[in-house]
């Protein structure tokens, strides 16, 4: 049985006082919840601050993006090291949007990867097509480049405990989510690519999410499917309600 995540980017949202009143109306919606890791990945800024407000809950700390050496020259990055020393379990990595407006490639994905579990932090790996290439039907390849590359540097002992999050990119932020069925096939097809590099009990561990518009009107939906293991979540996850909405659906009872 796979325990689902339901994982809330942020973005570059939230001041410190802001992120200090949502995380604190989350911790009162999700009381209740188990049998689901929620995270929340919130901005550098606020991550001391949320992890204060978290201790003792079951939310775990997220970051957005990290870079992969421990330290040294790189100013304005941060490194694993300092994402552990200040709480984070997990960390959100190759966004689309980091690799669109940054020009991430999936080599430094891999490298980040990498580092996070040797930091032993939980690399969330956001792959997915654009619409152009979903219209031309190059949805499988993108993904299979992109998990493919993961595999050169992964060993099968870490395979098992990563999380791969499905994102079309062309339903990020949109609106726009993919259908649930649709998006369900593409993480099957993703669960059949670590089974044929590390067999079937590592492809059954690993948690493959979807993102894209999703919402407390959608999840149910998507959680339904055999291989949607939960959601990051951007838009809706930066109100407690809608979020701790979402959270619940996903719940394991
Ligand atoms: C995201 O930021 O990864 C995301 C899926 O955003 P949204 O939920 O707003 O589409």
């Amino acid at each position: 049985m796979r325990i689902p995540v339901i994982a809330g980017n942020w973005k570059m949202n939230k001041t410190v006082v802001e992120s200090i009143a949502l995380v604190k109306e989350l911790k009162d919606f999700i009381r209740e919840i188990k049998g689901v890791d929620i995270v929340v990945c919130s901005p550098f800024t606020s991550l001391w601050v949320v992890k204060e407000i978290i201790n003792g809950t079951s939310i775990h700390l997220g970051a957005q993006n990290m870079y992969w050496e421990t330290k040294g020259a790189f100013t304005g990055e941060i490194s694993p090291l300092m994402l552990k020393d200040v709480g984070c379990e997990y960390v959100i990595l190759g966004h689309s949007e980091r690799r669109e407006h940054f020009k991430e490639t999936s080599e430094e994905v891999v490298k980040k990867t990498k580092a996070a579990f040797s930091f032993n932090l939980i690399p969330i790996v956001c792959i997915g097509e654009n619409f152009e290439e979903r219209e031309s039907g190059k949805t499988k390849s993108i993904i299979e480049q992109e998990v493919k590359a993961l595999f050169l540097e992964i060993d099968s002992t870490l395979a098992g405990r990563i999380i791969i999050a499905y994102e079309p990119i062309w339903a990020i932020g949109t609106g726009k989510s993919a259908n649930s069925q649709e998006a369900n096939l593409i993480n099957k097809f993703i669960r059949e690519l670590f089974s044929s590099e590390y067999g079937n009990k590592v492809a059954e561990q690993i948690r493959i999410l979807y993102g894209g518009s999703v919402n407390p009107k959608n999840i149910e939906e998507l959680m339904n499917e055999s291989d949607i293991d939960g959601a990051l979540v951007g838009g809706a996850s930066l109100y407690a309600l809608t979020f701790s909405q979402i959270v619940k659906a996903a719940e394991i009872l």
